[in-house]
């Protein structure tokens, strides 16, 4: 059995020591005879396995009390609707669009307006490889909530400091969750899809304040209400038992690995080694403005995209993954999420040398 360094955005990459642990724990999960997978989400030992993933949670993140966090279902997309649904009121969302992710975002939430729940205001849009200045944004004044998304996938742009505007912020970080510490206070809401940079897809991570659970619409529904949710301790329905189990020991290992602080030092070692590698050279290229490069995502351009189908089948050969860029973007992408170790980051880059010498 190998594994290989599996460079995919999403479903990504896990880390091997939680799969063997999983593996072990399949048959027989704590004795019960039975796999965590076939047990009722309503028994005792499930619950303590909801609540433990929960605290660790909130130990990794510092999350304080104010704040309800919720496991959900539905994938980030889910959220696009979830989010007015629970917090327009009537009122004015600021949308920043930075790629293709806040900006399916704002689609989403504007499709509201025609049904009277408020106003979805854009408030500046990017080209994909830069962040438009603050002094353009049109903000609105006494905004129910400011949507943008920290970290785009697609397009490899990141946003490292919390805008500051005066509107609750929202904050899409399904592909940069626990990957650096942040601030929790800095936001009204914090969402993530799992399969990114925590577990299996299937759940979706809510973290929302408290004060905010009070102003659903009526027409939202049931299972994708903060309150409903948030009193059922995310079980309102039959929650994604086996994706909520291996996240927690997704937390367990971070814990292990010293924590975010700690696993942020490698993650910007990992970003750090592949830009350099494309700085120094001619043959590759990321187009996106160096401020505001994502140390998980990092998508980049041969000088001939017609070697790009021979660059894919040979680093497949070379044992690494999943490297052709989204179609939107072209060219190649690495995502270098919190399971990728620097020494699969290093020989990507000893690869990328290796193909330049030879084709370049
Ligand atoms: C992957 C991704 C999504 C979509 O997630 P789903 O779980 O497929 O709904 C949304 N936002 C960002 C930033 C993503 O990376």
């Amino acid at each position: 059995m190998t594994r290989l360094a599996n460079f995919c955005a999403g479903p990504a990459s896990m880390p091997t020591a939680v799969l063997e642990r999983a593996q072990a724990e399949m048959l027989d999960w704590q004795g019960l005879g039975a796999s965590v997978m076939e047990i009722s989400h309503r028994s005792a030992d499930y619950i303590e396995l909801a609540q433990k993933a929960e605290a660790n949670l909130r130990k990794l993140m510092n999350i304080s009390d104010d704040y309800a966090v919720l496991f959900l279902q539905g994938g980030a997309a889910l959220q696009f609707s979830s989010i007015p649904l629970n917090l327009l009121n009537g009122g004015t969302a600021d949308y920043l669009n930075t790629g293709a992710w806040s900006q399916k975002a704002y689609k989403e939430a504007k499709r509201y307006e025609t049904l009277g729940l408020g106003k979805v205001n854009l408030v500046a849009e990017g080209d994909g490889s830069d962040v438009p200045a603050f002094d353009t944004w049109q903000l609105t004044d006494g905004a129910s909530y400011f949507h943008y998304c920290p970290n785009e996938t697609i397009h490899g742009v990141q946003i490292f400091d919390t805008p500051k505007v005066n509107a609750p912020i929202v904050a899409d970080f399904s592909s940069c969750i626990l990957s650096e510490p942040i601030n929790v206070n800095d936001f009204s809401m914090i969402y993530a899809g799992a399969q990114k940079n925590i577990g299996p897809a299937g759940l979706t991570l809510v973290i929302v304040r408290k004060e905010l659970l009070e102003q659903a619409s009526p027409w939202c529904p049931n299972v994708m209400n903060y309150k409903n949710q948030f009193e059922n301790d995310s079980m309102l329905n039959t929650p994604s038992t086996y994706a909520w189990y291996l996240s927690g020991l997704v937390f367990e290992w971070l814990l292990e690995q010293g924590g975010v602080e700690a696993i942020a030092k490698i993650n910007r070692a990992k970003a750090q080694a592949l830009y350099d590698a494309i700085d120094a050279s001619d043959f590759y290229t990321n187009k996106v403005n160096p401020a505001y490069r994502s140390i998980m995502n990092v998508p980049f351009q041969l000088a001939d995209s017609n070697l790009d189908k021979l660059f894919l089948e040979e680093s497949k050969q070379a044992g690494l993954l999943n490297l052709k860029g989204h179609r939107v973007v072209g060219g190649m992408r690495a995502s270098i999420y919190n399971a990728i170790t620097l020494e699969q980051v290093q020989a990507l880059v000893s690869f990328m040398a290796e193909f330049e010498r030879k084709h370049g």
